[in-house]
Order: C-alpha cells, then structure tokens, then sequence
C-alpha cells in the first residue's frame, strides 16, 4: 500500500509546526483529541508504540461568564452538574445513561447510516440529538450556566443553533469528554499522525510527500484508490470520467463558514479572571446562549459578528513540551462566513481580554490564517470549511451524495474517504475505515 500526500509533510489536519517562535510548538489544524481516543478504528491501533500519547487536562473544557465565574465540564458527570445549580439534575439525566455506553453510542453513530445495534440507546441519544442546540438548551434547562455549557459545544458543528440536529455534535463531544476526556497529543498533534505513518511503515506500506496528485493516471492502478479528498477536488482529479448525473450531484456538495485562527507565544499562562479555567484543556468564549447562538447564526448567514464565539486550547498547560521552560502556547479561532477576508485577530483577542484581562501583554508571536491561508494549506479546508462540508441532517448521512455505499463513485475501485464521507469532521479515522471496508467488499 502506497499513500501520496500532496503538502511537503505528513499529517494533513495532524500537523505541527513552529508557526511563532523558535521552541514554540503549534498544532496548525487539531489539537483535542477526543474523537481519536473513542474511534473504533484508532483506538485499536498500537499507536503508543510509536509515540503518540495523549496528555489529559484536568478538566476538558471551561466556559467563562461576565460575572467573573466559569462553567467546567469535568471528567465526572456529577462533578460538572454539581456546577449547574438548578440544572443539575437535568444534566444528571441527560448524560448519565448515555456516558457508561458511550462505545456502544459512538459505534452506532461513527458511521455510514445502517441498522443500529443499540436502537434503544441511539432512540435516547436521537431524541435529543435531533433537535437544535438552542431548543434543547432552552427546553432542559433553566439556568444561563447549563445553557451556555451546551452551546459552546454544540456551536463545534458549525451551524447555526438554531437548526434541527446542531444539538448532536455538542452531545457527542460531552459524552466523549465524559467518557474519555478531551486530550492533547505530547509533543503535538504530529505525533499522532507520525505514529500512524510509522505504523503503516510497519506493515510494509510506503509514504510519499510532495506527490500533489491532479488526476487519477497520477495514481497506480494495480488496486483500489482511495481518495481522502473534497468532493470539488475529485471532480478536478476524475471530471471527464464521473457520468454526468454523479458529476451534477456532488457539485451541488454545500461547504460550510470558515475560520480565522490565531496562535500564540505566550510569556506566560493566559491569566483567567475565573482561576478555575485554567484546569482546563479547551476554553469556549462566547458568553451566554443567546450570544453564542447569534455568533453563529451570522457566520452561517454570511455575517461577522462583532464579538464572535471563539474556540481557545491551552495545551502548553498539560504538555509542557510545547514551549521552553515558563512560555506558553494558545490557539483559538471562530467562525466567520466561507471565504471570508476579514482579519478577526482584533475581535478574537477582545475575546480573551473579556474573561482574561493582561492577555495581550503576554503575546510574544502571533500567527494568523484567514479561510484563504488554511485552504491554500490543505485543499480539504474548501472556504475554511475545516468539516469537510456542511453537517446538517441533509448532509451529514448523505455525504457527499445520498447512495448506498456513500464512499463508492461510479468509478470503479476508486473511492473517496474524506471528512465529506460520514461520519464527517474531526480526527477519528472512520471515514477511511469504512472506506477501506467497502474497498475491500467490491
Ligand atoms: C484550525 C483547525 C482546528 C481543528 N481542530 C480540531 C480538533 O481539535 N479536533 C478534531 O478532532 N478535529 C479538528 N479539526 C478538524 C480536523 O482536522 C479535520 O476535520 C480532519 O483532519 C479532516 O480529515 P480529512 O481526512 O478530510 O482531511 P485532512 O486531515 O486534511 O487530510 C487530507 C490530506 O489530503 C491531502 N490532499 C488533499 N488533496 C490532495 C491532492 N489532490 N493530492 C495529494 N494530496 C492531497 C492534504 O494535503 C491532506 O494532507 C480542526 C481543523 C482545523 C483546520
């Protein structure tokens, strides 16, 4: 087996690179690795054996409020309702029969649509996943902690909250989080992506960089070819080749708003007004539902939102091997709409300042990359679209067109195993897993 990648180093979303100052380690796409831990697929692989190792936070995510508090998700389904006051019964209920069968939940849900194998429990999940974050959030609970808890991890799905299903997201992540933690690789998210690679190498397969691959003669063709891209780019690669219909159908494929991402060097720990932040891995700055909820909504509507909800990771926290000795390193981007030029770096570190006040003074390196940059990095990354697509209910199941084996073209042997295949977005390995699985069947 032979990989090409296209970029000059390995790793796609895993990679990891000096983007600020020498010493300083930066993850230029992922950074929490939650979904590797609870993939099928990954967990499975001797990963460990070839570096890579997951750095545990505290606590997985904090979400700081104006008057000077936080919510923390903790580890522990009670420990975290113990934060939620009114709601915390609400919170038992909602999370505590899903959390011990969350292997069960993910391998029913990680995948192409096809019949469960806990209908019970996926009908519990569904109930609640297939309505929007802000319905589910305002229907739950009472209080503005247990709701902005949620629509900080429901607003990771990229659409506005107020869409049917934009609460599965934020409920996979928690349950995960529960279940496993929200993790950082040591040493970075390469790491993962070179275990991997060597892992394969192990096996006898082959790597291959730079080999930017513009059309399937590009490929050998003694087996099957697996195309881990967006469906634009296989109608670049195949065109000619795909039948008309197939060809007209993925190129109605919606991508989604993109991000603007900033990394940081830091002198030292970001300083939280809420000190109990800092125990956590991922920092969701938005304020409450209803802000958080508007943030998104514009990005989806082709807006920028003057204070937009900002996803931050501190890393350096629990893997100090990403800064020299007392530094540290942060990222944090939002959502604004595809392709936008807008330098958001002012309203992202506004952000910060809001429930981290002297943030500012403590950057010593700053990179910043607008949906232009992170595309022209990685072709799978379509206006900034880091989901590979948009993942409402029309087009989570059905990406990249509604078929019985979605990772199958009408080419034979050649398949597609992006994050534009279910189950989408995120660092988990499954979209090549079934992928590979229905290679294997023809
Ligand atoms: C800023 C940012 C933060 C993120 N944070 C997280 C996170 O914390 N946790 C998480 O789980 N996910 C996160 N993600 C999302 C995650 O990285 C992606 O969803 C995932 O990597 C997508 O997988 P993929 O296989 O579709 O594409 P990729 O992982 O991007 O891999 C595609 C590879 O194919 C190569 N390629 C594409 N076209 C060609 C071609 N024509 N020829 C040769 N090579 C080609 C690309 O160079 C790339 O290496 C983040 C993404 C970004 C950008």
């Amino acid at each position: 087996m032979s990989v090409l990648e296209g970029a000059e180093r390995l790793g796609g979303g895993c990679r990891s690179e000096e983007l600020t100052l020498p010493g300083f380690v930066h993850d230029t796409c992922s950074t929490v690795h939650a979904l590797a831990l609870i993939s099928p697929f990954l967990r499975d692989l001797p990963l460990a054996e070839h570096g890579f190792e997951p750095a545990q936070p505290e606590a997985p995510a904090a979400h700081p409020l104006d008057d000077g508090s936080a919510v923390i998700l903790e580890r522990s389904v009670n420990d975290t309702a113990r934060g939620l006051g009114p709601d915390a019964g609400a919170y038992r209920s909602l999370y505590g029969p899903l959390v011990p069968r969350a292997d069960e939940l993910v391998g029913d849900t990680l995948g192409p649509p096809r019949p469960p194998r806990h209908p019970l429990l996926l009908a519990r999940f569904g109930l609640s996943a297939i309505r929007s974050a802000y319905g589910l959030a305002r229907s739950r609970f009472e209080g503005e902690r247990a709701r902005a808890l949620l629509a900080g991890h429901c607003a990771h799905s990229m659409l506005s909250l107020r869409t049917p299903a934009s609460a599965a997201f934020g409920l996979m992540l928690a349950v995960g989080a529960h279940a496993v933690g929200w993790p950082v690789a040591r040493g970075g998210s390469q790491r993962l992506a070179d275990a991997m690679a060597e892992h394969l190498r192990s096996l006898g397969g082959t790597l291959e960089t730079g080999r930017h691959v513009d059309s399937l003669e590009d490929l050998p063709d003694d087996g099957a070819r697996l195309l881990d891209v967006t469906p634009r780019e296989l109608l670049r690669i195949a065109g000619e080749r795909l039948p008309e219909t197939y060809r007209r159908r993925i190129g109605r494929y919606r991508f989604g708003p993109g991000v603007f991402k900033l990394d940081w060097a830091l002198d030292a720990p970001i300083p939280w007004t809420a000190p109990e932040v800092a125990r956590a891995g991922t920092v969701h700055l938005g304020g409450t539902l209803d802000e958080i909820a508007a943030s998104e909504d514009a990005a989806v509507s082709g807006r920028h939102y003057e204070r937009p909800f900002v996803l931050l990771v501190q890393p350096s926290r629990f893997d100090p091997t990403r800064a020299p000795e007392g530094k540290h390193t942060a990222w944090a981007y939002c959502h604004l709409p595809p392709g936008s030029t807008r330098d958001t770096t002012a309203a992202i570190e506004a952000q910060v300042e809001r429930f981290a006040p002297g943030f500012r003074d403590l950057v010593l390196g700053r990179s910043a990359m607008g949906p232009a940059e992170i595309e022209r990095r990685n072709p799978n990354y379509v206006g900034g679209d880091i989901n590979g697509g948009v993942q409402d209910l029309r087009q989570l199941w059905t990406r990249p067109v509604a078929r019985a084996d979605p990772y199958s073209t009408p080419l034979p042997g050649v398949f597609l195993c992006s994050s534009s295949t279910p189950p989408g977005g995120g660092v988990h390995g499954m979209c090549g897993y079934w992928a590979a699985r229905s290679a294997l069947r023809v």
